[in-house]
C-alpha cells in the first residue's frame, strides 16, 4: 500500500484501541499523530509502529485541556499542513459503582475528557477541514452509550458523544465532511484491567457472539470509514460489539443483575 497523503490526528493513540486504529492507519500509508497525557508512551508506540510507508508525530495533550488541544493543531499543522481524519478516541472509565458511592471528581473527569475533549478537538479540526472543504471524524462512543450497562457516568457521556456525531455531521454533510461513530463492544485493553480473568470469563458468557474484539478490529473499521467507499455514510452510530446490543434482552442492564452473575459465576 502506497502512501495514501492523507493525515489523521488520533486522540489517546498510545495504546489500546488508539494504537489499534494508529497501526491500522499507518500500514494503509495514512500519517498519523498520536496524542495523549503520556510521552513516554506516544514516543514507545510510534517507535513500536514506525513504517516506510507513513510518518508518525506524538503531542503530549490532555484532551479536557482546550489550550492543549489547540497545541496539538498548531503541531498538526506544523508538521503537515492539513487534518483529514480526525479519531477521538482518548477516553476514561468508570468503576461500577451505585451513584451515592460515585466520586464526584472522577464524574467531572469523564465529562471533561469523554465529552468535552471531544468537543474541543472536533471544533479544531472542523476548522481546518471546512479551509479544504473536505474531512472525516470518528468518535468512539461506547455501546454503554447505547444501552444501560453499569456506568452511571460513563454511558450517559457516551450517549451525548453519539449525540453529537449525528448534529455535526448533519450540519457538515453538504461540505462534506463525513462524521460517525464507532461503539465498540468488549475490548481488552488497559482500561478493561480492573476486570478479572473470572469476570472476563461471565462477560463471555453473556455477549451472543462470546468473543472480545481486539483493538485493529476497531482500527479495521475506522479505516473503512474514513474510505471513499464509505463516501455516503455519515452520522451513523455504529455498533461493533459481537452482538450486545442485538440482544434484546440477553445482557443484563442493572448493578444489581452483574454482581448476580458475577455470584453464580463464582458459586
Ligand atoms: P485505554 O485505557 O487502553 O486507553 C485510553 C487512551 O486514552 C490512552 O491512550 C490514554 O493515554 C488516553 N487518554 C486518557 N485520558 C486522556 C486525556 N485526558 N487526554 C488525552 N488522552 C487521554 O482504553 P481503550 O483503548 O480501551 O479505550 C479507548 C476508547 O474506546 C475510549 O474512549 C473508551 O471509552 C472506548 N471504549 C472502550 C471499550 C473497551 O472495551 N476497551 C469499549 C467501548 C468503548 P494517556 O493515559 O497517556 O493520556
Amino acid at each position: 500500500m502506497a502512501r495514501s497523503n492523507k493525515v489523521a490526528v488520533i486522540t489517546g493513540g498510545g495504546r489500546g484501541i488508539g494504537k489499534g486504529i494508529a497501526r491500522i492507519f499507518t500500514q494503509n500509508g495514512i500519517d498519523v499523530v498520536i496524542a495523549g497525557r503520556n510521552f513516554e508512551k506516544l514516543e514507545k508506540t510510534a517507535a513500536e509502529l514506525k513504517s516506510p510507508k507513513a510518518e508518525i508525530l506524538c503531542v503530549q495533550t490532555d484532551v479536557s485541556v482546550q489550550t492543549q488541544v489547540e497545541r496539538l493543531f498548531d503541531k498538526t499543522m506544523e508538521k503537515f499542513g492539513k487534518v483529514d481524519i480526525l479519531v477521538n478516541n482518548a477516553g476514561i472509565a468508570e468503576p461500577m459503582a451505585p451513584i451515592t458511592d460515585i466520586d464526584m471528581k472522577l464524574v467531572d473527569d469523564i465529562v471533561g475528557i469523554n465529552f468535552k475533549g471531544v468537543y474541543y478537538c472536533a471544533r479544531r479540526a472542523v476548522k481546518e477541514m471546512l479551509a479544504r472543504k473536505s474531512g472525516n471524524i470518528i468518535n468512539i462512543g461506547s455501546v454503554e452509550g447505547l444501552i444501560s450497562l453499569p456506568g452511571i457516568a460513563y454511558g450517559p457521556m457516551k450517549a451525548a458523544v453519539h449525540r453529537f456525531t449525528k448534529l455535526l455531521a448533519s450540519e457538515l454533510a453538504a461540505i462534506p465532511i463525513r462524521v460517525n461513530c464507532i461503539c465498540p463492544g468488549l475490548v481488552l485493553t488497559e482500561m478493561m484491567e480492573e476486570l478479572s480473568d473470572r469476570d472476563v470469563e461471565v462477560f463471555l458468557v453473556h455477549i451472543p457472539m462470546h468473543k472480545a474484539l481486539v483493538p485493529d478490529d476497531v482500527g479495521k473499521l475506522a479505516y473503512f470509514l474514513t474510505s471513499d467507499d464509505a463516501r455516503y455514510i455519515t452520522g451513523s452510530i455504529i455498533a461493533a460489539d459481537s452482538g450486545i446490543t442485538a440482544a434484546t434482552t440477553g445482557f443484563n442492564t442493572s448493578l444489581q443483575d452483574v454482581e448476580k452473575w458475577m455470584k453464580a459465576a463464582v458459586s
